[in-house]
């Protein structure tokens, strides 16, 4: 999730062309830094800091290191709050292996537990750590055959580089569900988690593929495969990106890089979480069935966005777990009279974990004996220190104002839980649990097929920004759809935006439509898409043009609706997880054609740390 960065070549100073890799990764976010290097004849220096890359600094100049190859590492915490402790590179118990690690080691709970008992010992609260003491363990001479050894015993995501004092200028990179490049200079290589750090230096990649591994040293990099060693001769890609642009990944902007992250990120919600059969556990979950069964009622307290989500998760909750929950903005719950209850499970659900209304009153319910259960997005942010039980998102950072792939990763968790819930209570079949897992495994592809329609979806924002103001309509799970919707495209656009449940229109909002009125209406499979039909029916014999979000193959709104855009179906609860990225791609071109700054729309703050 975080950067990476490695060095070997001809270099006599590795320091600074690390720290400046670090540096252009510094805009993907991240809570601590660290690097080790080697090739001064004092084996392997360490340094790390948390914090920003100036603290990193700050300690290489107290205690200055120098060297010829080396490797570095910005972090962004999913397992252990940010600490020097738990900042990268990690080491085995010689100090003879260091380790930088993007990503999240799966099965890190059993491995670290075998490890323990082999007699290891762990200095960090981190996934990532196993891997020095797997390969500290299998080390008999070959640092090449102990890493892959390692790593075969990984599953998760991982981007990581070794360095060994035993194989000095010898880096060893390897990647599985996360991102490594190989960065081809004159005499010199590089390993970086992004083709940003590489760029002042090389325009020459090499791409890993899934399950590669390279081995860099002076006479060049080996790529093999991990599982069974054979080599392989990897692609090389011309970069001609300008810094800019590859700050942000290639995209013109955080907000369209963070879109295109979502299949990425819903992976990351779901792994290690998601089991075989559609069943779910959380990793180091303080809650476990007896506390889920003893619950009586639940109550979701979030703001913007994360209000939104906890509506799709009550939804969840409810049908699948059969709890009663209540959602409420939390700078309105924090400041009604609530009354003590023990047996309510609070969940509070923050992007950042800091957000002030959030924390307030997650603060109020624990006072009162409810369990608080965080679900953020920071590791460490102050939620989920003060929370019985955390869900992280893992959606990776988001630098746009505006959330997408978070909004995205809070409904996947909120749906997770609700998975867990009625686990625990009893209440999901099992036909009806695989059917919901299935569904949830096929998200990543369904948005990447939603992303390819980005040029049709593309021209009917810049439609929407030729009006003043919209509606956005939906019912059942497509109704905090729409709401999602029409937040994005307020956030961003500044076209005044509404949402209603498409059964509300009649009592209040129909009186606003006319020809200068669009109506966008989430129309996918729902138990109520009749009804919607005939809201759109009404709203078009009142003249608003009519844009309509239906599945392939629904034809039923032709000649009604003035434009269609058609989606793939999924089950009413997970088609939220895809229909989302519709609304965000609207509010994003309306935005664009309107000339704004969509990454820093005004008046807004990322992260709302005030009342
Ligand atoms: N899971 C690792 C950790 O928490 C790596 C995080 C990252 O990708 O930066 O340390």
């Amino acid at each position: 999730m975080c950067g990476i960065v490695g060095y070997v070549g001809n270099s006599t100073e590795v320091v600074p062309i690390i720290i400046e890799g670090l540096r252009r990764l510094e805009y993907r976010g991240y809570d601590s830094a660290g690097i080790a290097v080697g090739g001064n004849g004092d084996g392997l220096q360490l340094r790390r800091a948390p914090g920003k890359l100036r603290k990193l600094e700050e300690v290489l100049h107290e205690r200055p290191v120098h060297g010829t190859f080396g490797i570095g590492h910005t972090r962004w915490a999913t397992h252990g709050r940010p600490s020097y402790a738990n900042a990268h590179p990690h080491s085995d118990c010689t100090g003879r292996f260091f380790v930088i690690h993007n990503g999240i080691i799966e099965n890190f709970a059993a491995l670290k537990a075998e490890l323990i008992e082999a007699g290891h010992e762990f200095s960090s609260d981190t996934d990532s750590e196993v891997v020095p003491h797997l390969i500290e363990q299998y080390y008999a001479g070959d640092l090449v055959a102990a890493t892959r050894r390692a790593l075969g015993r990984l599953s998760g995501a991982y981007a990581l580089v070794v360095l060994s004092s035993t194989d000095p200028e010898t880096l060893i990179g390897a990647r599985l569900n996360a991102p490594l490049v190989v960065g081809v200079g004159r005499d010199e290589w590089f390993l970086s988690s992004d083709l940003t750090a590489i760029i002042p230096y090389t325009k020459q990649a090499l791409v890993l593929g899934e399950g590669d591994m390279a081995v860099l040293s002076p006479v060049g990099p080996v790529i093999s495969s991990i599982v069974d060693g054979s080599e392989s001769v990897p692609r090389v890609v011309r970069v001609d990106w300008d810094v800019i642009q590859a700050e942000r990944g290639g995209f013109p902007s955080f907000m369209a890089k963070e879109i295109n992250e979502q299949p990425a990120a819903l992976e990351n919600a779901v792994r290690g979480r998601l089991l075989g059969h559609g069943r779910v556990e959380f990793v180091d979950w303080a809650l476990d069935d007896t506390d889920l069964k003893a619950f009586q009622r639940v109550q979701i307290v979030g703001t913007g966005t994360a209000y939104i989500a906890g509506l799709l998760t009550k939804y969840a909750i409810e049908d699948l777990a059969k709890i009663p929950v209540a959602v409420d903005v939390a700078s309105e719950w924090r400041y009604r009279p609530q009354p003590p209850d023990g047996r309510t499970l609070m969940v509070a659900i923050s992007q950042s974990g800091e957000t002030a209304d959030t924390l307030a009153a997650a603060r109020l319910a624990r006072t009162q004996g409810s369990h608080l259960l965080a679900l953020t997005n920071v590791v460490g942010s102050t939620l989920s220190l003060e929370a019985d039980a955390v869900i992280n998102m893992h959606a990776g950072p988001e630098v746009c104002v505006v959330a997408t792939k978070t909004f995205v990763n809070q409904v996947a968790c909120g749906l997770l839980l609700a998975m867990r819930l009625a686990q625990a209570r009893g209440t999901l079949g099992e036909a009806d649990r695989r059917e919901l897992g299935a569904a949830l495994r096929a998200v990543p592809a369904i948005q990447r097929q939603i992303l390819g329609l980005e040029e049709s979806i593309a021209s009917l924002g810049r439609w929407l920004a030729g009006y003043q103001s919209a509606i956005y309509v939906g019912r059942g799970y497509n109704y905090p759809t729409a709401m999602e919707a029409a937040l994005k495209l307020k956030e961003v656009s500044y076209v005044h935006a509404e949402a209603h449940p498409a059964g509300e229109l009649k009592h209040g909002p129909i009186a606003l439509l006319d020809e200068g009125m669009p109506v966008v209406a989430f129309a996918t499979e729902s138990v109520t898409r009749e009804k919607i039909r005939s809201n759109v029916q009404e709203s078009k014999a009142r003249q608003s043009p009519i844009l309509a979000i239906v599945n392939d193959g629904d034809s039923t709104l032709d000649g009604v609706a003035d434009h269609i855009i058609q989606v793939p179906r999924l089950p009413e609860m997970v088609a939220p997880l895809t229909t989302a990225l519709v609304g965000q791609l609207l509010a994003y071109h309306a935005a664009l054609s309107k000339g704004l700054d969509v990454d820093r729309p005004r008046n807004l703050a990322k992260s709302v740390t005030v009342e």
